[in-house]
């Protein structure tokens, strides 16, 4: 409504409201004035002013009880055709109700509209209320989890999803990530579960079948094993022969003697791409592995001093090495990616620094949030990176420099191998790095992964 018009409302409410005191005060006048003329025909005008009074009094009383007795029950009781104040009263408890009603209409219209339209979502939502139990669902759900309708509205969702992924992740509380399951109708498909917070307490739980997307996606990773796999052989045979021709070139009476750099050359690449196909087969392995099992404590100390041999053949005595190594903290995790992680720092640290620079290496524990957990930091004094590349790194065959990661005989798969071996272990890379100062990689670990060989001694 406009505000003229609203302006004009309120006039009109205010005079009949005005002429409504009126009647009432004619009503009192006829009350009073009749009552004592009536009283003063029998001698008694005193009396007859309290009748008056009191037919009044009761008229008021009637019409406020039958006002108690509607807001009660309105459906059932009617309020009585009532001139003055009272009449006045009721029309606008009925207008009020009126109002009510049609914004109940519209809320329950738009309540149906939208959940007909989540009904009609491939995925599945689930509304589950702060309690844990369902409050509605829709049809994808009924599909996706197997939920009835209505036996289930009031369920708890734990019940009626057991899986203990699934119970981890609601204990947990993280929400700003999902969960995959396999489907408690036929484990052959997948399930992605994500519970969103909302309202008081509220929990929208939407699940999507993603049994496809993973089908494609073991597909992509099969095939890259595969074909690397393939090429392993035929390179082998070919390396083979390259390496009997090489040795061959190396004699002065051999007819392949002007073959020496061709030959060199060919064995180089042929070295690169057997290298390219190692890190392949080991990427396609970790995507298609289990997270890292925690029954068995690593010797990290002695793995790392394993590493560290490594990068010094690699250096060629051309780095300085800075050990920092507890030998009292191990790790629960599986070794060969451990190994990986720590060759791959290391290797990175070794072929991105200059002659002469220091490569640190620390193994100890440090603390956060009340607890102890293992940390593995590799500092290097080489050239650095760019800040707008740091997020850019563990992405496959991602390299600041082509030319160079090349020559040094990278294959730009390192940091990608170091990114999915680390979340098999729940752990986190961060990288800080200067251009021209050197770069920091540490390796965070979660605290449950932590075995601490001196708190044991000392207990024993
Ligand atoms: P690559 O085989 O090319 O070294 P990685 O995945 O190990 O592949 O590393 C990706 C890129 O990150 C490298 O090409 C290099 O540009 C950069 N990088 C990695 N480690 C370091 C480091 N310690 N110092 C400087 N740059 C680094």
């Amino acid at each position: 409504m406009s505000s003229p018009e609203v302006e004009d409302n309120r006039r009109t409410l205010a005079s009949d409201m005005r002429r409504a005191w009126l009647v009432e005060l004619r009503r009192l006048v006829l009350a009073i004035g009749g009552g004592w003329l009536a009283g003063y025909l029998f001698a008694a005008p005193h009396l007859g002013m309290a009748v008056g009074l009191l037919v009044l009094v009761s008229y008021h009383f009637r019409l406020l009880y039958l006002l108690a007795r509607w807001s009660l029950n309105p459906q059932r009781v009617e309020l009585p055709e009532s001139g003055g104040v009272w009449g006045e009263i009721f029309e606008g408890l009925y207008a009020t109700q009126r109002r009510a009603r049609q914004r109940k209409r519209k809320l329950a219209s738009i309540l149906a509209e939208f959940q007909a339209s989540t009904a009609a979502l491939p995925d599945g939502a689930i509304v589950v209320t702060p309690r844990g139990h369902i409050a509605w669902f829709n049809t994808a759900a009924q599909g996706l989890l197997g939920l009835r309708s209505p036996q289930d509205i009031g369920a708890r969702i734990n019940n009626l999803i057991r899986h203990p992924g699934f119970q981890r992740y609601v204990e947990q509380g993280d929400f700003s990530k999902d969960v995959q399951l396999p489907s408690p109708l036929n484990a052959q498909y997948t399930l992605n579960l994500r519970l969103i917070p909302y309202g008081n307490g509220q929990r929208l739980l939407i699940v999507r079948d993603v049994s496809e997307h993973q089908r494609l996606d073991r597909m992509r990773r099969d095939f890259v094993a595969n074909a690397s796999h393939e090429l392993r052989t035929p390179l082998t045979v070919l390396s083979g022969y390259i390496e009997m021709m090489h040795g061959e070139a190396g004699r002065s009476d051999s007819a392949l003697a002007s073959w020496g750099a061709p030959l060199g050359e060919m064995r180089g690449q042929l070295g690169r791409m057997e290298h390219l196909i190692g890190d392949l087969l080991k990427l396609a392995r970790l995507e298609s592995d289990t997270p890292a099992p925690r029954n068995e404590p690593i010797d990290m100390a002695k793995l790392l001093h394993d590493a560290l041999r490594q990068a010094e053949t690699l250096s060629r005595g051309v780095h300085r090495f800075e050990s920092e190594i507890d030998a009292d903290v191990l790790l629960y995790g599986r070794e060969s990616e451990l190994q990986s992680i720590a060759i791959n720092l290391l290797s990175n640290a070794v072929r991105y620094s200059p002659d002469g620079g220091t490569i640190q290496v620390e193994w100890r524990t440090a603390r956060a949030s009340g607890s102890d957990y293992p940390l593995l930091r590799v500092k290097d004094s080489g050239i650095g990176i760019e800040a707008d590349a740091i997020p850019r790194l563990t992405e496959r065959f991602f390299r600041v420099d082509v030319g160079r990661s090349r020559a040094t005989g990278g294959t730009g798969l390192g940091l990608a191998i170091v990114k999915h071996a680390l979340e098999h272990h729940e752990a986190e890379l961060t990288v800080e790095s200067e251009p021209g100062e050197g770069s920091v990689f540490v390796c965070h670990f979660p605290a449950y992964r932590l075995h601490q060989v001196r708190q044991q001694r000392r207990a024993g």
